[in-house]
Parts: structure tokens; sequence; C-alpha cells
């Protein structure tokens, strides 16, 4: 399709634009997890990364137990398995006492929700599907044999994985490993990942004087990132556009921290320090990225330290980052590489893209379950990413998108970032 011949987003040609699919194996193939580990609490270990795999130190359930609160008999008592009557044993387990006896045929013993199986039974009957006269149960229903019992083991057997190693634990996760008698994991050392902003135009919103003065916007929202990842953020400021200072935030950064994510500076131009100095002194992996938002992108390291050099357009550092720095980091910091699950989702309007670059355009869903995008392309439009509820990502190869067709969506809440 045609575009203007001003659209910003173009990409030059006579260079070589990585495609994502490319820029993220070779980024794969680079990082590997840096962090120690401690040992945690199982309440202290919500977002934490598990080193080995979490083993089941018992079954759960450990011993089998009754679904519901009822009869417990052995299913061979009812002839043909019809409706029939049993004698009522004295007594009753419950949950966490248990019934010492023997339920012997033509027999059966009340028992209530989670109480271990007594020996010799096998079916539970529902007590709202049997009649109770004196020490008599007269079944009105009868379930099949093996109904309403929860076997032992059928959640997890004992020396089964319970979390696997590389997983970052979430509440259900601690739920399995405590069911499974583990209270203590051993998880990896938080990340501490610098955010530096480079920028002379950049200032903290609290020191704007002049109208020149672009506030800071991209280190708190980066920093919150970060932070939802479960890594710690480690404020480094902001660095001015001028190679000496930029490289001894560098250095800083290496010195202090375990990864650095940046944000300006990473393009081709001549304050574009960042990307500049990480080439020439230290490494770079992927730079220029066939994807819009964001373009130029400085993955690299600096003294062994990885650096995820983003675009300084907000819209651009926030995508980049959930696309490409949060794999890298999570990674980093001990888990198996992420890939986002994608959900499909119909456009409302049909959608026009330059092929041969990949994009991530934001949107939300109408009431009709329809994905409508934002108005503007703006990459400096943070009211965007405020509005939007994810990104729709058009592969490379595509031009145009019909009005009712299905794309992919990759809601916010995939990547960690809730309301
Ligand atoms: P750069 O990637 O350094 O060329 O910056 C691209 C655009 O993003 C410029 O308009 C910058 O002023 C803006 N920008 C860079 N860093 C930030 C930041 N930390 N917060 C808000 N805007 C930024
Ligand atoms: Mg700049």
């Amino acid at each position: 399709m045609d575009r203007p011949a001003d659209d910003c987003f173009a990409l030059p040609p006579g260079v070589h634009w990585t495609p994502v699919a490319e820029a993220l194996d070779r980024l794969e193939a680079q990082v590997a997890p840096v962090v120690g580990s401690e040992e945690a609490f199982l309440e202290d270990c919500a977002g934490r990364i598990a080193v080995h795999p979490v083993i089941a130190r018992r079954a759960t359930p450990a011993a089998s137990n009754s679904a519901v609160d009822g009869y417990a008999y052995r299913a061979d008592s009812l002839v043909d398995g019809g409706s029939g009557t049993l004698a009522r044993l004295e007594g009753s387990a419950a949950a966490g006492h248990p019934w010492h006896g023997c339920v012997g045929a033509g027999s059966a013993l009340r028992v209530l929700t989670g109480a271990p199986m007594p020996d010799g039974a096998d079916t539970v009957v529902l007590q709202e599907d049997v009649e109770i006269a004196g020490d008599v149960v007269r079944f009105l229903r009868s379930p099949r044999p093996g109904a309403n019992v929860r076997a032992a083991g059928e959640d997890l057997v004992a020396g089964a994985t319970a979390v696997e190693a590389g997983h970052r634990m979430r509440p259900q996760d601690l739920a399995q490993a405590a069911s499974a008698g583990v209270s203590r994991v051993d998880v990896f050392r938080k990340l501490r990942v610098g955010v530096l902003s480079t920028g002379d135009e950049l200032r903290p919103a609290d020191s704007l004087c002049r109208s020149a003065d672009v506030a800071d916007a991209n280190r708190p929202m980066l920093m919150a990132l970060v932070e939802s990842q479960g890594f710690e953020a480690v404020d480094l400021g902001i660095a001015a556009d001028c190679a000496e200072t930029v490289r001894r935030s560098l250095d800083h950064a290496a010195g202090t921290c375990d990864a650095l994510v940046t944000s300006g500076g990473a393009s081709g131009g001549d304050e574009d320090h960042l990307s500049r100095i990480l080439d020439a002194e230290g490494r770079m992996y992927v730079w220029r990225i066939a994807v819009k938002p964001g373009r130029p992108l400085a993955m690299g390291s600096w003294r062994g330290v990885q650096v995820c050099g983003l675009p300084g357009n907000p819209v651009a550092a926030f995508v980049c980052f959930l696309i490409f720095a949060r794999p890298v980091l999570l990674r980093l910091a001990g888990s198996e590489w992420v890939t986002p699950r994608r959900f499909a989702a119909p456009v409302a309007k049909a959608l026009r893209k330059r092929r041969g670059r990949h994009e991530f355009l934001r949107a939300r869903f109408l009431p009709d379950g329809k994905l409508e995008r934002f108005h503007s392309e703006g990459s400096g439009l943070i009211g965007g990413l405020r509005w939007s509820d994810g990104l729709i990502e058009l592969e490379s190869d595509l031009s145009e998108v019909k009005a009712g067709s299905v794309v992919s969506f990759l809601p916010y809440s995939e990547f960690g970032i809730s309301s």
C-alpha cells in the first residue's frame, strides 16, 4: 500500500533490518541465568523463580477421602448396583478424624467431606440419596462404584514434580508445593535491573522549567515494568547525550546491577551515544529490528552485563520492553525463555500496513468483542497506552486485514501488567 513519503516509520533502505522472530532467536541464544540462588519460605515465593524442580514429598491427597457428606460402603454390597439397604455402623469419620475399623459387606459408615476413607469401603453415597431409619441406611439412588471418593495421589503422586525448574511461581504453584509437603524452595535471587534514561532534553517530572524540557516519562514506567516482572528496579537517573557520561553510566550499572534497561539514544543519530558506545566498546547482538514501534533497539552487553537499549519514544519503549527486554530479563533471572500467548480476535475495521515490518498496534475490545485500534500511530502518545488493553500483532508479510478478520492479540495481562 502507498504511504506518504514522509512516513517516519519507513525502514530506510540499504541496511539489514532484522526480522522480529530472528531477533528473538538471537537473543534467546545469547542469554542465560546470571543470578545465584537462595532458599525461601513458601510464603515469600510468590513471583520467584524455582531453581530446581520442586518435588512432592507426599501424595496429594495423601490418603483417599470422601468428596461429600454421606455414607461410605463397599460397592459390591448392593446387588446389581440397585437400591437396597445397609446397616449403619456406629461412629463416623470426618476430616482429620479417621474411623478405626473396617466397613464390611452390608454396612455403611457416616462420613463427612474430607474424611479419610475407612478400610473396606470404596464408594460414598450422598446423604441426599439415602434415608436413615434407625440404624438402617436405605438407598433412594445408588451411585456408580467408586463414586464420591478422592483417590490418594489423584492430584499429585509422591516424587512427582509439583513446580518445574525455571517457573515463576504463582499463587496456585505455592498451593501445589504446600499440598505436596514442601515448605521451602530454592529460588533465584531477585534480578537487580538498573533503569537509565538518556537525553539532554530530559528532566525529572518535578524539575521542568523550559518548554524545551521533556519530562522523563520512561523511567517511572520502566521501573514499574521491571518490578511487575518480579525484579528489583534500581533507579540510575538521567544521562546526558555525551559519550563520557553514557560510558560512566554503563560502568556504574555494570558494577551495581545484574542487567540494565536504558531508553533513548539507541538509534543511529549524532546524539545516539548508547548504541555507538555499546557497538564499539561493548557487545551488540541485535540492533536494527524491522518492528514498529521500535526500530533501532540496542540489545547487547557491557562488561558482561546485559543491556536492553530501548528507543526513547515512550510507546516504543513500552512495546519493546514487553516484546524484547522482558523475555531477556526473565531468562537472566532464571526463568525459561517465555513466549507470550496470542489470542485470536476479530478487528472492527480494516487495517492496512506496510509489508516488510512487524507491527504492534495499541488496541482494545469493543463491547461486541471486536478489536478497535488506537486512532493514532504516534509513538509519543502515552494516552494510547493507557487507552489500550493490549497489542494487535501484524506479521511482517501482511499488508491488509479486512474488517471482521481475525488477528493475533496480546493482552497486557499476558505480560503480567494488571490494572
Ligand atoms: P531518542 O530515542 O533518544 O531519539 O528519543 C526519541 C524521542 O523520545 C525524543 O522525542 C525524546 O525526547 C523522547 N524521549 C527519550 N527518552 C524519553 C524519556 N525518558 N521520557 C520521555 N520521552 C523520551
Ligand atoms: Mg535522545
